[in-house]
């Protein structure tokens, strides 16, 4: 038997522009997505009524970081006006600010565990640390 691990997940959808640097081709051309986030939060240790974290407050976590992006240009939003807007930079972004918010709401009991994003249907980039 291993080790305990129970894992929840919320999705966010937000509509924003980006435009990839460096890229050559036509992903460098200002364009939207409907960009899908999948924040998977784990914990070894159920709360007191049995769950890893309520999904309502899940849920405030996630779209209080994707409302910052929402019918916005992703690369005018700090880190963005340096970092390349990849899906796979996104993805990072999402996991380290949620996993800090995570911290000051459950004391460390709840960490992220992996974030998804999609640029587009089928089009999925995932972040995590091993
Ligand atoms: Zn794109």
């Amino acid at each position: 038997m291993g080790a305990p691990v129970y894992e929840v997940a919320k999705e966010f959808v937000f509509s924003a522009a980006h435009q990839i640097r460096m890229h050559g081709g036509k992903c460098e051309r200002l364009h939207g997505h409907n960009w899908r986030i999948r924040v998977y939060a784990r914990a070894a240790e159920l709360n007191r009524i049995g769950m890893v974290i309520d999904f309502a407050d899940l849920q405030r976590v996630v779209a209080d970081l994707c409302s910052r992006f929402d019918h916005q240009n992703v690369n005018e939003v700090p880190p963005f006006t340096e970092v390349n807007t990849t899906a796979e930079n996104l993805a990072r972004y999402v996991y380290l600010q949620a996993n800090s918010r995570l911290a000051e709401l459950e004391g460390g009991r709840v960490t992220v565990s992996r974030v998804d994003v999609w640029e587009n249907e089928g089009s999925l980039a995932t972040y995590r640390e091993e």
